[in-house]
């Protein structure tokens, strides 16, 4: 399994965490330059350095000849300068200025250490300064990791980011292969060679910079929110930004297949024995099959597969009991953490979960039980999918929804992450709401 990172494994929606100038030059001098070049580009830091540059209330200028250079930066014409911003590779190779480069890398590096990817803007002579970016780590990515373990998957992080920023995010998810500083077609060669060394491989991406390593790898898994050029690219798209549906694409595949070889099996079966009866075969054993017998028996064969096939309709997807156990995610811990709010987090999006959500109630009889909020529950047939999905999960005792109450109480007998509910709740077209 082959992932990216920016937009993949982070959350793609990065936020400007430092801003650096060179000397001479103002913060929003700095800032407008580059929202200037990257109002024209469609990489996830364009919006947040575009998001700082309008809270700010910065102008920006008309950009002539913008260029994109895929995992390395952009370019473009301002005021007949031609202005670049990127990471330290690209300003390594264009930037005359090795006193001021030295400088910013340096600081570039801490920044890197804390998992932050410094972007610098040059005008051609020279740097005029660096910006940091800080990008969160999907909350249910560790997960959907662990899950990846789980099913006996090999993972590999491919980065166009910098080497320091990749490993932090790999430390955080315990990801032992994380390349980085790798160009569009570095990420396809090494899908290429994985698949030399006789792996099948699937890859998640979003970006314009991921297109020739999804259309490389054996399936190429598209991230919904990504760039059209990744979509198209990609064999499978997934509907929504979640990791956990690469995870459950892939136990459904090979349900699927499983059902195909079932299925298989039982035609071969039917057949192999009928045939050679219906034939007569039998006969000097005194054995005959009346024609009417063996025009049921066809059905029947047909009925078997039909009805085994229709098995997929019960499939859910599974979540490891590991991750449950060793992953500090709301829902694992013991309630009465939850309770109060004192979630665990990696990074900010741990906390898409608001406390709110899980309401502690004054009634809880056992500390396995959860009050979840859900908006949209008009009726009674409502209640009832809400409940159903519940209960379907593994480890939930019971589910019961109340339409005054506009909750469900779920009753557990084993920790359950509270993401899963939501989930389920989710997938059964309801919304669970903040209070
Ligand atoms: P990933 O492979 O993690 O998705 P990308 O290949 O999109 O990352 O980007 C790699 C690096 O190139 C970024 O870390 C950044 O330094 C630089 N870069 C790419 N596009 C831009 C942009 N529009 N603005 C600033 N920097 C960019
Ligand atoms: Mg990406």
């Amino acid at each position: 399994m082959v992932l990216d990172k920016t937009g993949t494994v982070t959350s793609g929606h990065p936020n400007v965490s430092d801003i650096i100038p060179a000397e001479g030059i103002s913060e929003n001098d700095l800032l407008a330059a580059a929202c200037s070049l990257e109002k024209l580009s469609v990489h996830p830091f364009a919006n947040a350095i575009g998001e700082e540059c309008m809270r700010r209330g910065l102008k920006t200028q008309e950009v002539f000849d913008f260029k994109n250079i895929p995992g390395r930066g952009i370019q473009g014409s301002i005021h007949g300068k031609l202005h670049t911003i990127g990471n330290l590779a690209m300003m390594q190779e264009l930037c005359a200025d090795s006193t001021a480069l030295q400088h910013f890398s340096e600081i570039s590096q801490k920044l890197a250490a804390l998992g932050k990817t410094p972007v610098f803007l040059s005008d051609g002579s020279r740097i005029l300064g660096m910006i940091a970016l800080a990008d969160t780590v999907k909350h249910d990515s560790k997960e959907a990791l662990q899950l990846f373990k789980h099913m006996h998957l090999h993972t590999v992080m491919l980065t166009g980011d910098n080497p320091q920023t990749a490993e932090a995010v790999g430390k955080q998810l315990e990801i032992e292969d994380v390349r980085a500083g790798l160009l569009p077609e570095d990420k396809e060669r090494i899908i290429r060679e994985l698949q030399n060394a006789g792996r099948k491989v699937a890859m998640v991406g979003d970006g314009i910079n991921d297109a020739p390593a999804l259309t490389r790898a054996d399936t190429g898994i598209a991230i919904g929110a990504g760039t059209d050029i990744a979509i198209d690219a990609a064999d499978v798209v997934l509907m929504k930004n979640s990791l956990m549906d690469a995870a459950t694409s892939i136990q459904l595949s090979r349900q699927t297949m499983k059902n195909i070889r079932e299925n298989l099996f039982w035609a071969f079966f039917y057949n192999i024995i009928c045939i050679p009866a219906a034939a007569g075969v039998l006969i000097p054993f005194g054995i005959h099959l009346h024609p009417m017998f063996g025009a049921a028996a066809m059905s029947l064969s047909s009925v078997c597969v039909v009805l085994n096939a229709l098995r997929l309709r019960k499939f859910r997807p599974f979540v490891s009991r590991s991750s449950a156990e060793k992953t500090s995610y709301p829902g694992t811990e013991p309630l009465q953490q939850q309770v109060t709010g004192s979630y665990p987090k990696s990074g900010k999006e741990s906390m898409t979960l608001p406390k709110s959500l899980i309401q502690s109630s004054q009634q809880e009889k056992t500390a396995m039980e959860k009050i979840i909020y859900v908006d949209g529950m008009s009726c009674g047939h409502c209640t009832a999918r809400v409940e159903k999905a519940l209960k379907a999960l593994p480890g939930v005792k019971n589910a019961v929804a109340s339409l005054t109450d506009k909750n469900v109480t779920v009753t557990l007998e084993e920790p359950v992450e509270t993401s899963i509910l939501i989930r389920a709740i989710k997938d059964a077209g309801y919304e669970p709401v903040e209070k």
